[in-house]
């Protein structure tokens, strides 16, 4: 069904349902891809706002679009936030009671329904194919669609059958949305689901406002306790490998007068949902989290996340990271690093019993081993990985804060650069290093690499030396190593400059490697500039209170009345009428209709006598 929307009939849409001013990159493009009907991927950091992509075509088209989510809790809290929007959105799961049900088939029926959420497994239990055969459906939305990959860190094999979709509609478009995916995962993505010729979109992975810094793993809670004091009564999350180690810490920071809380799967489901929803209210500002803890939480204004052990991979750990700051101001993330989690990571893949899958898995475990222990923008180096390469060095991490010496390394990387065209990209690190060196070791002689006029040019470094400087080149996005290619070594866009015309190459020199390495032992936390403190402008609080009382009253979490977000815009602001709360962020005319009379009151009655209202 093609259906033709201008951009400024989509932007007054944006702004009536969810009371945005303006699209996220690539928000636009995809909606109206959408709308003209084709299959799309689309690629987009946590936070980066993916959902509207779906949920917008989804209220100005006509028909139904059915979005498949992995999770209950998240399709609950996605269903509630439209809803309180005045979206007809439902979802249909095993948690559902009769009344409940039947009240969501009677709107399906009636062609009343805009959005309605399922998870795989519901998808194919008791008909429901066939069943939705019956329906105007106008999309299909598949979330978290990094899971159909066996390359991806989160298979699920019910994802699999997700390809069963196109087979029973292939007139209906499909957009996959992923928040993790590296090149393998995103081809796999548009292959598993069968989707046809699928326009591929992919928004910038950097989140500028992210801090980052590496610190060793050692003394950690001497190095956390500063950090932790810069955000009085602000969120954080702190991820522990160990159920125990949650514990340990929560009851720690509670023993230092901090709120927090330990999550994680272990826990009943009474206590998981009692600590998620404190935190998402900023009643309790801590939790000490194992993964278990944040796939789907929205909530934008936590100011840390500390990684108390070392994630299997990259991608864990930036989407783990990518929970804080979401709306936007800077947020500092900790990552603490130390060999003994290296070895705890490997021992995990120890009972896998596919031999490609776990390689795969010890590649990522050493490319974020690398990462911890790199001598470059760390940024750099993580947008490299998911194939965004970038010239510049960020200026917000540990790295750049405090940069090393460096030493002029254009033509070291030329050797290796043009070692690795001659061995026409076929050659791994080892060899690279053994061809460099001279060595005829069977990687070598086999494939002829003895033969080649690059073969021993680099005699005069180390071992060491070389595998420092090959690890830099891949980090600067000078070289790209490739696991679906038994991880041979590949140039990038970036590597002819410096090739043919001589682009200067900055390397860390193996000397300051060796200094920094037995410097970073003996680190402590370096001071950082403290953001502001937790927003306590007495309007600002008022309008929290009362958000809280509405909440409790319609039995919701606070944040599907107003964002923390549109509170701060709306005590800035200080609306005096219907059309002025509705130019505040985050609120639409549903909104509008709920809620302007008692928060325009709130705000009369603050201004005419700031210092009695609560
Ligand atoms: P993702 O699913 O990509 O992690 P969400 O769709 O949950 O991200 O969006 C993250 C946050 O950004 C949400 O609070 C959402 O309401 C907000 N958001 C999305 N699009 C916009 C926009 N165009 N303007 C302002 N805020 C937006
Ligand atoms: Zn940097």
């Amino acid at each position: 069904m093609q259906t033709s929307h201008s951009e400024s009939d989509l932007l007054r849409a944006l702004r009536q349902h969810f009371g945005y001013d303006s699209f996220r990159p690539l928000q636009l493009e995809i909606i109206e891809h959408a709308l003209s009907g084709r299959d799309a991927v689309v690629l987009m950091p946590t936070g980066g706002g993916k959902s509207i992509c779906y949920q917008l075509p989804a209220v100005v088209r006509t028909g139904l679009t059915v979005v498949i989510s992995p999770l209950i809790a998240l399709m609950k809290d996605q269903v509630d936030a439209l809803r309180a929007n005045g979206i007809a959105a439902s979802c249909l799961n095993s948690s559902l009671t009769l009344d409940e049900f039947d009240a969501v088939t009677q709107g399906l029926f009636n062609g009343e329904t805009d959005l309605l959420y399922l998870s795989p497994e519901r998808l194919f239990s008791g008909g429901c194919l066939s069943y939705l055969a019956t329906l105007d459906i106008g999309m299909f939305a598949v979330d978290e669609a990094h899971c159909v990959s066996s390359w991806g860190h989160h298979f699920r094999p019910e994802y699999q059958r997700l390809r069963a979709i196109k087979e029973h509609f292939p007139e209906t478009p499909v957009m996959a949305l992923t928040a993790t995916a590296d090149k393998a995962v995103r081809a796999d993505i548009g292959e598993s689901l069968g989707l046809v010729d699928p326009a591929l979109f992919v928004a910038s992975f950097d989140r500028p406002n992210l801090s980052m810094t590496v610190l060793p793993g050692r003394k950690k809670w001497e190095q956390f306790l500063p950090l932790v004091r810069r955000y009085p009564g602000h969120s954080g999350i702190i991820y522990c490998q160990s159920r125990n180690g949650t514990e340990h810490l929560a009851e720690k920071l509670q023993a230092h007068g901090f709120d927090a809380q330990a999550y994680h799967a272990g826990l009943d489901t009474e206590t998981r949902n009692r600590v998620q929803s404190a935190f998402i209210q900023g009643e309790c500002p801590i939790v000490c989290a194992t993964i278990a803890f944040g796939m789907g939480i929205d909530k934008a204004d936590v100011r840390f996340v500390v990684h108390w052990n070392m994630p299997g991979n990259l991608e864990s750990y930036y989407q783990e990271i990518g929970r804080a700051g979401r709306d936007g101001l800077p947020a500092e993330t900790v990552l603490f690093y130390s060999y003994r989690d290296v070895q705890t990571q490997l021992g995990f893949l120890e009972d896998i019993v596919d031999d490609g899958y776990r390689e795969i898995q010890q590649a990522k475990i050493k490319r974020i081993q690398d990462f911890a222990e790199a001598q470059v923008c760390r940024r750099k180096i993580l947008l490299g990985y998911f194939s965004e390469i970038q010239d510049e060095t960020c200026g917000n991490c540990d790295v750049c804060r405090n940069p090393p010496s460096y030493m002029d390394g254009t033509t070291v990387a030329q050797m290796a650069l043009s070692a690795v065209i001659r061995t026409k990209e076929r050659c791994s690190i080892t060899t690279l290093i053994d061809l460099l060196k001279g060595s005829r070791t069977p990687g070598v002689t086999e494939q002829g690499f003895d033969k080649i006029k690059t073969f021993g040019v680099g005699r005069q470094h180390t071992n060491f030396a070389w595998q420092l400087f090959i690890q830099q080149l891949i980090q600067l996005g000078l070289l790209e190593l490739d696991y679906k290619d038994n991880h041979t070594l590949k140039l990038t866009p970036l590597s002819r400059p410096v090739l043919f015309d001589g682009k200067r190459v900055d390397l860390v020199s193996p000397d300051t490697v060796r200094l920094r390495q037995e410097e970073q032992r003996k680190v402590k936390v370096s001071a950082q500039r403290t953001i502001a403190g937790p927003p306590n402008e007495p309007l600002y609080e008022c309008l929290r209170t009362l958000r809280t009382k509405i909440a409790a009253e319609i039995g919701k979490p606070a944040y599907v009345v107003f964002s923390n977000a549109s509170l701060e815009d709306m005590a800035a602001r200080q609306p005096t009428n219907r059309e002025e709360f509705l130019t505040v962020h985050g609120v639409g005319e549903h909104k509008a209709l709920l809620y302007a009379d008692v928060f325009l009151k709130a705000i009369a009655d603050f201004s005419k006598n700031p210092a009695t209202t609560e």
